[in-house]
């Protein structure tokens, strides 16, 4: 979760949280109310989460990511005008990028500022962007202010138009990017990597693509996403469905029309009520003749607010402005020497409590505003989410609770069994049947794997993830000992963000340093010590565990779907400041870190 706070927002409601993400619950402050009226809602959320985990006690296994066969229809790219015909590649470059999204563009950029010319970005989509590239459905937007989100601001002089950017404008800024700083030259589209192979005679990794491709390159920067591999719910008779379906990141507009007319005369369904179905709902309720929305868990939905940037203030920022900015989220909230003293003399349990309660208090705000805005009971209180605020991933907008006062909109809540069968005609739940013309999968992604679509061995050719079987080894989440030259961005044992390309520009900083150091030394190879890699580990399990939110929380991405898992295997939680202080420390001593060849 960010540790970060939003300052100096223009035009801002004041009635809207100020930090989406992060809602701050402050130790020092006690709650009101008897504590018998928190400890019962908590009893709530606990037997909400037992209910979910016991319709579906197997975890990550519910879903699949193995698209082939009747699936592969679901990972086909609806944006690609053509397949581009061409010879397969077999050249030496300096640096190879697996995917073309943010973790990407934002390490190029730095590798350009330091000198390296010869880059390439191998990316699956037919164009750089990553996410912004596959996820065009209706209404796509961040959910972190834009003026943060966005990145490279200050070098590309751009300001966002609003609060909230929409997904073409995201899109359009990876665009921008990747042309700045030259980075189409080299690119190679529509070719997905399935090889990466360590050369230790030649010093060279060699890159093989479904393309039949067979580059080499001295370094490789692993950037294939952190959310980019679709995954579905395995229900039975999925692909026994006559009608028209697909998953939210790959919106069928030649089916529904550009403006989503076509979908006038259709019954549509949506599998699934998180983030993407959140932003699609309203849009496609307004253009469907009927839409049933099928849900287990309810989000979270907190006041957008979205607000159009000032003018006046985009003009008055100075050079530097966005680095500012986030210099000072970087640190978070400064407290005053008195409430660290305070802090330090409150019991861990009393910290604990007043926070837990100041959260349930948030979390019945969000209730009330469920109520406020839904004008059928039940669905208003099958619309509540029971669980701790950021259990699930918080949604942030002001159109997805009135959808369901429209006539043709119809919530079907499962009570956290989820759906289990479709047939041919549309989805069944609980013996009735729901025909539908269109089916739409907003059921996620893989989280924070590595290595999708793509077999990474290192120098003695042990796969990246059987190395990782006994738990993941990384320094920062980023080098791992026995993969020279290679680095890995968005994977877990790395700090988590709110705003994720704040992570990704500290992580791709990082990257480039490392590389500038060893071509200013001449050394071929940079690899992490099994000490440091050690002391990693450590780091990251001494940080795990801390709360039990894994074990109360509603089963979600965030909790591994409620499974049991090793504490290094997850991401690091000791603050992103200190994440990236221990960069800066690293880096200061690079010999006792890495081994240089
Ligand atoms: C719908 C949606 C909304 C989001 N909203 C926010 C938000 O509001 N705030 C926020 O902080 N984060 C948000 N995120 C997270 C978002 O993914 C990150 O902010 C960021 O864009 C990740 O950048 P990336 O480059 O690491 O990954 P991606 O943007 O996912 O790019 C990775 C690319 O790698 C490609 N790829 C993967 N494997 C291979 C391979 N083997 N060969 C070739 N190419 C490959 C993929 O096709 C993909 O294009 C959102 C994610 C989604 C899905």
């Amino acid at each position: 979760m960010s540790e970060t706070a939003e300052t100096e927002a223009p035009i801002r409601a004041a009635t809207r949280p100020q930090v989406p993400g992060r809602v701050i619950f402050n130790p020092l402050k006690d709650t009101s109310k008897p504590q018998e009226y928190y400890d019962e809602i908590k009893q709530k959320f606990a037997e909400a989460r037992d209910l979910r985990l016991s319709y579906r006690p197997d975890g990550r296994a519910q879903y699949t990511s193995e698209l082939t066969g009747a699936l592969a229809k679901y990972e086909v790219d609806p944006h690609a005008e053509t397949i581009v015909d061409r010879a397969p590649i077999t050249d030496t470059v300096e640096v190879i990028l697996i995917g073309g999204g943010f973790s990407a563009l934002l390490t190029a950029a730095r590798l350009r500022e330091r000198g390296v010319e010869s880059i390439r970005i191998v990316e699956r989509g037919s164009d750089v962007g990553g996410t912004w590239y596959w996820n065009r459905y209706p209404g796509a937007a961040c959910d972190v202010s834009a003026y943060d989100y966005m990145p490279l601001l200050d070098e590309m002089g751009y300001v966002p138009g609003s609060f909230y950017a929409k997904g073409p404008e995201i899109f359009a800024h990876c665009q921008a990017i990747a042309k700045r700083y030259d980075l189409y030259d080299l690119a190679v589209f529509q070719t997905t990597v399935t090889s990466t192979a360590w050369d230790a005679k030649t010093k060279l990794w060699t890159v093989g693509t479904d393309r039949g491709d067979k580059m080499t390159a001295r370094f490789v920067i692993v950037a294939n996403g952190t959310l980019s591999k679709p995954k579905l719910s395995k229900i039975a008779g999925m692909e026994t469905f006559q009608g028209h379906s697909f998953h939210t990141s790959r919106f069928d507009y030649k089916y529904c029309g550009a403006d989503l007319s076509n979908l006038k005369d259709k019954v549509v369904g949506i599998i699934g009520t998180g983030a993407s179905a959140v932003q699609i709902i309203p849009r496609v309720g307004r253009a469907a003749k009927e839409l049933y929305v099928f849900q287990r868990t309810p989000s979270a939905i907190d006041i957008r607010d979205d607000t159009p940037t000032d003018p006046e203030w985009a003009a008055s920022l100075k050079p530097g402005w966005q680095e500012e900015r986030l210099a000072k989220h970087m640190k978070g909230p400064q407290i005053s020497e008195e409430d660290k003293a305070a802090l330090a003399a409150l019991p861990r349990e009393e910290k604990i409590r007043r926070q837990e309660n100041q959260n349930i208090e948030h979390m019945m705000r969000i209730h009330r505003r469920v109520e406020e805005v839904v004008k059928d009971k039940a669905t208003a209180e099958a619309l509540k989410p029971w669980y701790m605020h950021r259990c699930k991933r918080p949604c942030y907008d002001d159109e997805y609770l009135p959808a369901f006062n429209l006539p043709n909109v119809h919530l079907v809540d499962t009570d956290g069994k989820g759906i289990t069968e479709v047939n041919a005609r549309g989805v069944v739940f609980e013996g009735k049947e729901y025909p539908v013309d269109v089916l739409i999968y907003a059921t996620g992604f893989e989280v924070q794997v590595t290595g999708i679509y793509n077999d990474i061995r290192g120098e003695n050719g042990l796969e990246l993830n059987e190395k990782y079987a006994d738990g993941m080894r990384t320094v920062f989440g980023i080098h791992s000992a026995g993969y020279p030259n290679l680095f890995i961005m968005g994977g877990y044992q790395a700090s988590f963000q709110f705003n994720l390309t704040f992570m990704l520009r500290t992580q791709g900083a990082h990257i480039a340093e490392c590389i500038k150091y060893v071509r200013e030394r001449n050394y071929s190879t940079i690899d992490a010590t099994p000490e440091a890699e050690q002391w990693w580990v450590d780091e990251v399990i001494r940080h795990r565990g801390k709360t039990n939110r894994n074990k109360e929380c509603t089963p979600g991405y965030y909790n591994f779907e409620g499974e049991e898992n090793r504490r290094q295997d997850g991401n690091y939680n000791g603050g992103f400041y200190q994440y990236f202080l221990h960069m800066e420390e690293v880096r200061k001593d690079m010999e006792k870190h890495f081994r240089f060849a």
